[in-house]
């Protein structure tokens, strides 16, 4: 139920695929900066144990002392977990290797699918703020991905557009579907967005077709082209809207933050009311 007395709180958008390399964290880094550009308020929870988005974001490993582990685990308070990055708007959640033990730890726990929405929901977020909140999931349907699922609005599939990459949609859609039928009844699907797109390649204007044939107006109309300079950012440590701000990678994210921006306006009215 929501309290009126609270402020507007954040879209929490889940950003899944059970496949490894699709684009997921990279897709989480720039949509949140490419969101972060146009004025919003944007956490990026990261919750893979690899802390791609972390690094990616600049945060040093030597630097994670408290990470999204201790949010889920140990109950640390967010604003002890929630950190600035170099993008002014853009916040982090960290993570490191630590959240990798957290699957078996979570088995004892009864509430262990329903910490991180727990942890969202906790009065102390609204001092952040936030417009948005994307959760960076591992390449897993494991314990972890099943709490971002439940903490989440929505949930924002990357498909890689190389062959089989619908057959593995279908796996995803039956956890969404589990999700659904017990622990959040609203979560919806945001839609897939078709990353490292060649159009000169016959393979991906394929994949593109069946899956605006199969998924229809689930299918963003951005598409994401393989781009070197999305892949050179990270190690930059920064979004390529910030590495390469006029590159192509850079364009489709904006476009894709905006088609984001249409949906879920920013409302900056209820600030001062
Ligand atoms: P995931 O988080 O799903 O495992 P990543 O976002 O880490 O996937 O991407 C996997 C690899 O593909 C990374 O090396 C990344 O730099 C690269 N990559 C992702 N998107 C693009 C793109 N649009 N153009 C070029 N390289 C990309
Ligand atoms: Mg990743």
């Amino acid at each position: 139920m929501s309290d009126p007395s609270r402020p507007k709180q954040p879209r929490i958008i889940a950003i899944a695929n059970q496949k490894g390399g699709v684009g997921k964290t990279t897709t989480a880094i720039n949509l949140a900066a490419g969101l972060a550009e146009k004025g919003a308020r944007v956490l990026l929870v990261d919750l893979d144990p690899q802390g791609n988005a972390s690094t990616g974001l600049g945060i040093e490993t030597s630097d994670r002392k408290i990470t999204t582990y201790d949010l889920l685990i140990d109950d640390a308070p967010l604003e002890t977990v929630i950190r600035p990055t170099n993008i002014p708007g853009l916040l982090i959640c960290p993570a490191n290797a630590d959240l990798s033990s957290a699957d078996i730890e979570l088995v004892a726990n009864e509430k262990r699918s329903f910490l991180l929405h727990d942890a969202l929901r906790q009065p102390a977020i609204d001092r952040f703020a936030l417009d948005f909140i994307l959760i960076d999931c591992p390449p897993s349907l494991s314990l972890l991905t099943v709490n971002a699922l439940i903490a989440s609005h929505s949930v924002l599939v990357p498909l890689q557009s190389e062959f089989f990459a619908l057959e593995g949609l279908s796996q995803l859609m039956l956890s969404v579907r589990e999700v659904r039928q017990t622990a959040n009844p609203n979560l919806r699907i945001e839609g897939v967005v078709l990353t490292m797109y060649d159009g000169r390649n016959r393979l991906s204007q394929q994949v593109e077709l069946d899956a605006r044939e199969n998924l229809g107006d689930l299918v963003f109309q951005t598409i994401i082209p393989r781009n070197v300079r999305v892949s050179e950012a990270p190690s930059f440590a920064l979004p390529v809207l910030n590495y390469d701000t006029a590159s192509k990678g850079s364009e489709a994210y904006r476009a894709l933050a905006a088609e984001l921006i249409a949906r879920h306006p920013l409302d900056r009215t209820e600030e001062h009311a």
